[in-house]
C-alpha cells in the first residue's frame, strides 16, 4: 500500500509568519501548538513533507546557505521532540525572475514528494495559510486545508485523522 502524507506549508504553519522574510535562525520561531498537532499526525501514520515558497532567494535577499540552515534547525528541533519531517522541498524562484514551475500554486514540489515517496495523493492532506497553498494542493490531488495565518492547526488534524474516506476505499 501506498504511503499517506501531510504536505506542509512553512511560514505562518510550522513557524511564524512575520511579514518579511524568515531567513536568520533567530527570526524562526515555532507557532503554539504545532509540535503536538505534528505528533498526532505521526502518530496516525502520516508522513509530513514541507513544501516552501522561497523567493527570496532569487530576489537575492538571502541565500541558499540561510535556507539550508534554517531547514536544519528545524528538523532539529523537530527531531528531539520527536516528529521527524521526511523531506523540505522549497521553490527559489521569484516571480519578478521569471516562471518557474514548481512555486506554489504550482504543484509540482507536491507531485515531485510525492513520486519520491510512494505517496497515494487521495489518502494525503496538505495544510497551508494561503489560497496558493491549497492550489497546490488540488493541484496533485491532495486535499488541503486554509488555516489563518500563525492559528493553530489542530482542528486540521481533527478531521484528518477521523477521515474515514482513506478506510472506505480499501474492500471490505
Ligand atoms: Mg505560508
Ligand atoms: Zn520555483
Amino acid at each position: 500500500m501506498q504511503n499517506k502524507a501531510v504536505f506542509l506549508d512553512r511560514d505562518g504553519v510550522i513557524n511564524r509568519e512575520t511579514g518579511d522574510f524568515v531567513y536568520e535562525t533567530d527570526k524562526f520561531s515555532f507557532n503554539p501548538g504545532i509540535f503536538d498537532s505534528l505528533l498526532r499526525l505521526q502518530e496516525n501514520g502520516f508522513m509530513l513533507i514541507v513544501i516552501t515558497n522561497q523567493s527570496g532567494v532569487s530576489a537575492g535577499r538571502y541565500t541558499h546557505k540561510h535556507v539550508g540552515r534554517i531547514h536544519a534547525k528545524m528538523i532539529e528541533e523537530l527531531s528531539s521532540r520527536g516528529i521527524f519531517i521526511s523531506a523540505v522541498y522549497y521553490c527559489p524562484h521569484h516571480p519578478s525572475t521569471g516562471k518557474c514551475l514548481c512555486r506554489k500554486p504550482k504543484s509540482l514540489l507536491v507531485e515531485k514528494a510525492s513520486a519520491r515517496f510512494d505517496i497515494d495523493p487521495s489518502r494525503s492532506f496538505m495544510i497551508g495559510d494561503r489560497e496558493r497553498d491549497t492550489e497546490a494542493a488540488s493541484g496533485a490531488g491532495v486535499k488541503g486545508f486554509l488555516i489563518n495565518s500563525n492559528a493553530p492547526i489542530d482542528w486540521c488534524v481533527d478531521i484528518i485523522v477521523s477521515e474515514k474516506a482513506t478506510d472506505s476505499k480499501s474492500p471490505l
